[in-house]
Parts: structure tokens; C-alpha cells; sequence
């Protein structure tokens, strides 16, 4: 299980996370909604080693991720999917992925393998391996951002906004292929603004604000739940 508890961040005096607890067991696809500022990617960060918490704890099985370097986290199998996707637009898509595999050490062998299963996942990378990865569209960058994070091979994947600025249909897709890797067996915390959509693949949900959890639930409850869904949803 990945596990929250009482996880509290700040920007100097700004409270940005305030004693979060929430969690994915282990193979759950749990979504994180929040409007733009609740702290959603702060959580992520924060879990990821980047930023240090000022209290709490945040655990994958018996192993403590606060305080531990970032690339012990993914070597951990805790990989995020950045928000904006942080790619090297002037590298070659291939090479955009082969960055995410920096965690085997120079073992070429699996590499090589997930690779394959990247490209078995994201077929259009593999007629695109040897493009600049800044000349794709914004859903084939968003497609390398998550097959980047998949060449770590993570037992949990944190997907910071995957959907962001992309167009509906592309969406549709991108979610769907969420869905596969999660089905696939990895645990994915899922951070989104787009609530129906997320919600529709969710086993479970959480709603931030301000930098604290103020609901919980299945999509189903929060799907009808009036206030979630004119705040989240525009319904
Ligand atoms: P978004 O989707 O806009 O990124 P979010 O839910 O991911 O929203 P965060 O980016 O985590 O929210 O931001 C939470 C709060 O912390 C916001 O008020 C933001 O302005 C502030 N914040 C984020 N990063 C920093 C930083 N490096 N220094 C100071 N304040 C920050």
C-alpha cells in the first residue's frame, strides 16, 4: 500500500499540504481532484523526494519515502509522470525514453524489453522513435511523458494531470490507456482536473482543497454528490 499520514508541506510560512492522509492499496487506480492550486502536484513532489515534508510520513510497503533521495523512490518502484511533461524536446523520442530507464543501471537488457512494452502500449511512438520529441502533437508528448515513467517499471505510477490541454478525443484515449496499465497490475494515483473522466476509471477518489482532504469516496458517490459536481464537473 502507498500511505499518506499526516503529510504536511510548506513553501517557507505557506501551508502548502496540511496533514494529508489518504492511500492506494495495492493494484487500486485512486484519483486525486482538485482545482488548480490545491496541491495535488505538491502531494506528488512530495512523495517523489523532491520536496522534504515538514511532518508525516509517506510509506510504500514498509519502506519510508520521506526523507529518502528521489532515485532511491523510484528505484522503490514510486514514479511520477510530471505535470507539463518535462520532456527534452530537442531528443529524439527513443532517447526521451530511454531516460526513464536510468533506474537499471546500465542493464540494456530489460531496457530493451520494456521498450518493446512501451511501444506495444504507445504504437504511433514506435513510427515516431526518431522524431524530436518537442515536433510531436501535445497527446503523443503526454504518451512519451507516460512511457518514460513506465520505463522504470513502477509498482506505482503517480500521474500528475496527464489530460491537460489535450483535446477530447485524445483524452478518451489516454485514459483509456491508464486504465491498461493499471489493469496491467500497477497502482496509479491519478491527479486530475478533468473529474468525470477520471472518475470513470477511478476504484476510489479523493477531493483536495487548499492543501487538505475534504472528501473521500467512490466515483459513483461523488459522482452524485451535488456540490462535487458543480464544482468539479460544471453539472
Ligand atoms: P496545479 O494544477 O495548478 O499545479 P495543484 O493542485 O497541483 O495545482 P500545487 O502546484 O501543488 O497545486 O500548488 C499548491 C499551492 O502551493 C499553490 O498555492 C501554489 O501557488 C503553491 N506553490 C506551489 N509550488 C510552490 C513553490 N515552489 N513555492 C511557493 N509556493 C508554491
Amino acid at each position: 500500500m502507498l500511505k499518506f499520514d499526516n503529510v504536511s508541506l510548506k513553501y517557507g510560512s505557506f501551508l502548502a499540504l496540511d496533514k494529508v492522509c489518504l492511500h492506494a492499496d495495492k493494484g487500486e487506480l485512486v484519483v486525486l481532484l482538485g482545482a488548480n492550486g490545491a496541491g495535488k502536484s505538491s502531494l506528488f513532489l512530495t512523495a517523489s523526494g523532491i520536496h522534504k515534508a515538514a511532518g508525516g510520513s509517506i510509506t510504500w510497503g514498509a519502506q519510508e519515502l520521506v526523507g529518502s533521495k528521489p532515485s532511491t523512490i523510484v528505484e522503490a518502484g514510486v514514479v511520477q509522470c510530471p505535470e507539463g511533461r518535462k520532456l527534452f524536446a530537442h531528443m529524439s523520442v527513443q532517447k526521451n525514453l530511454e531516460l526513464g530507464a536510468y533506474v537499471h543501471r546500465g542493464d540494456t537488457g530489460p531496457s530493451k524489453r520494456i521498450l518493446e512494452e512501451v511501444y506495444a502500449l504507445f504504437p504511433i511512438l514506435r513510427e515516431k522513435k526518431d522524431d524530436a520529441a518537442g515536433s510531436l502533437s501535445g497527446g503523443q508528448q503526454q504518451m512519451v511523458a507516460i512511457g518514460r515513467a513506465m520505463m522504470g517499471r513502477p509498482k506505482v505510477l503517480l500521474l500528475d494531470e496527464p489530460s491537460l490541454g489535450l483535446a477530447p478525443l485524445v483524452i478518451k484515449q489516454m485514459f483509456e490507456v491508464i486504465q491498461r496499465i493499471n489493469q496491467s497490475g500497477t497502482t496509479v494515483l491519478l491527479a486530475e482536473q478533468n473529474a468525470f473522466a477520471a472518475l470513470k476509471i477511478a476504484h476510489r477518489a479523493y477531493v483536495m482543497e487548499s492543501g487538505r482532504i475534504v472528501r473521500e469516496g467512490k466515483p459513483e458517490q461523488l459522482l452524485a454528490d451535488d456540490s462535487i459536481r458543480k464544482a468539479y464537473i460544471g453539472a
